[in-house]
């Protein structure tokens, strides 16, 4: 009997299933050899492998709408331009490489002019990419790389997906997203869940299971077969709890309930979920795609955009966290043996600091703007001598509330000092634990180290919640941990006092809060501390 079902990490709620759409593997960079036998028959097949990339497109743009629909226009004329055509045939008739490395090439000249104009023009240079690589497919009958044109609602396969590709899906198309890789704490699994599209990740064997159709259960992380000529399922949520929208236990112990955002429309569904802030601005989110550092004033009016919902609201800006697996174009490394170990976070600050000035230069003009109270801080932060380098530009910059996130283990013991430098810390529970246990938060076979249950980290955020008393200043957790309406009852009980989580978590985790008093969240943090689940189940 073959497999009827698989199961993964339920990263994002809901259930949903439908026609099995599967994302293609990168192609790599085509070979320049052998030669082709008869260079002007080779040169001759890429105008109509042109025009049929553009046709699709064309089509595509047909059914689409707005920006989208204005976007798939210019990427076909693209992919039929006369200049970049004439290129590639040259380089096939001169130069003697095979038709795919002819375009790969010739695209790469295009590509290297439009950075090099810099502005909007640098803009296309994704665009330009994407045809080279629809038209390279076409040439050697393979499927076009990345996320697919869905010509209806879907569910999507992929072995994983990248940060950039996951903020751009539609969920009026992708009922649900499965991976073969990725953890609980992966970028793909919290812009999945921002979207509101139910996904499990890790699911072993998923691209040897042949299914025409899956249902997807991003509660349970269960994957089945279903019948492709059954109807589409889409996503069933769970009932939102009730919650009165001020952040506190049930005798009135404070504890803010913030959001976590990364672009205007995040920034929108927290607020309307009722945050009372935001505790974790990702500003990397808005450049995922940008090929070269955006001036200040592109910067002050994306950061604008997202803080204008929070007017007269706390907000906490995080800067550029770049690198291992939210890789920036323009603020790309050196190859590193283990980027996640690597010149990622405040650490390419540190290199660049221009770039770092300049974004906090942004940040103090969009918290004008805006009118949001804006605080900033920085990630991936290890010492306090680092806290410190970043609180003295954030206060140059003009930004007085200045803190930084703990994410590395030695952050966390030494949080007593750190705090002597900087006003709040805010524990990102996602990278602090992929550190605590050495497990690589994208990988699906170390998934289950990832677990913010774990003894081991609970009585790190034990640590830093009594440097914050001591201290008496605050500590938040913007990790994926403070979405765990159970779990956030722990971390309270650890010293916490507050939370941010994406907007879809806000009102449970709310509502759980409001049942028990600071004296059942000690408790509760007691038991999970002591609770030996040191093995993976
Ligand atoms: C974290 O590491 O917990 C965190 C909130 O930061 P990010 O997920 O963006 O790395
Ligand atoms: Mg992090």
């Amino acid at each position: 009997m073959p497999e009827t079902r698989l199961s993964g990490v339920a990263v994002s709620p809901g259930r949903a299933g439908g026609p099995v759409v599967r994302v293609a593997e990168p192609l790599g960079e085509p070979p320049r050899t052998p030669p082709p036998v008869d260079p002007a028959a080779d040169a001759a097949r890429i105008e109509p492998a042109a025009a049929i990339v553009a046709r699709r497109l064309e089509e595509l743009a047909a059914t689409s709408h707005g920006e989208a629909a204005e976007i798939l226009t210019t990427t076909a004329a693209m992919a039929t331009d006369p200049a970049l055509i004439r290129e590639a045939e040259r380089l096939v008739t001169v130069e003697e490489l095979p038709a795919p490395r002819a375009v790969h090439d010739a695209a790469g000249g295009f590509a290297r002019s439009l950075a090099a104009a810099g502005g909007y023009l640098a803009e296309r240079v994704r665009d330009i990419e994407d045809v080279r690589d629809r038209i390279v497919a076409e040439l050697l009958g393979a499927a076009p790389p990345g996320v697919p044109d869905l010509p209806s609602p879907s569910v999507l396969v992929a072995r994983d997906l990248a940060p950039a590709d996951t903020a751009g899906l539609d969920p009026a198309k992708v009922l649900a997203l499965v991976t073969e890789q990725g953890g609980p704490t992966s970028h793909t699994a919290i812009l999945a869940r921002a979207l509101g599209i139910p996904a499990v990740v890790a699911v072993r064997g998923l691209l040897e299971f042949d299914a025409g159709a899956l249902l997807v259960d991003g509660d349970t992380g269960y994957v089945e077969r279903a019948d492709p000529r059954a109807p589409v399922v889409t996503a069933v949520r769970p009932v939102s709890a009730d919650w009165n929208g001020v952040g506190s236990t049930a005798d009135r112990h404070r504890v803010k309930v913030l959001g976590n955002v990364g672009s205007t429309s995040d920034a929108r569904a927290a607020v309307a979920a009722g945050a009372e802030g935001v505790g974790l601005f990702r500003t990397e989110f808005c450049f995922l795609d940008a090929p070269g550092e955006p001036g200040v004033a592109e910067q002050r009016a994306a950061y604008a955009a997202v803080l204008g919902p929070f007017a007269g609201k706390p907000v906490v800006v995080r800067t550029l966290d770049a690198g291992a697996d939210k890789p920036l174009a323009f603020l790309a490394p050196e190859p590193e043996p283990n980027p996640a170990l690597g010149v990622r976070g405040l650490r390419v600050a540190f290199e660049r600091p221009g770039v770092l000035e300049r974004q906090l230069e942004a940040i103090a003009a969009a918290a004008a703007d805006s009118g949001a109270e804006v605080s900033v801080m920085a990630p991936m932060v290890a010492t306090a001598q680092e806290a410190e380098w970043f609180a003295k530009r954030a206060r140059s910059a003009g930004i007085s509330r200045t803190g930084v996130m703990i994410e590395v283990p030695a952050a966390a013991l030494a949080a007593g000092e750190i705090l002597d430098v900087v006003d709040f810390v805010s524990v990102g529970t996602n990278d602090l634990a992929q550190y605590t246990f050495a497990a690589d938060r994208q990988l699906g076979a170390v998934a289950a180290l990832n677990d913010p249950w774990l003894p081991a980290l609970l009585r790190l955020i034990e640590l830093i919640g009594e440097a914050g008393r001591a201290a008496g200043k605050p500590v938040g957790v913007c990790g994926e941990a403070a979405a765990d309406p159970r779990l956030a009852r722990v971390l309270v009980g650890l010293g916490v006092t507050s939370l941010s989580m994406n907007a879809a978590a806000i009102k449970a985790v709310g509502a759980s809060l409001a049942t028990a008093t600071l004296a059942d969240c000690e408790a509760q943090a007691r038991d999970a501390l002591a609770h030996r689940k040191d093995a993976p189940a």
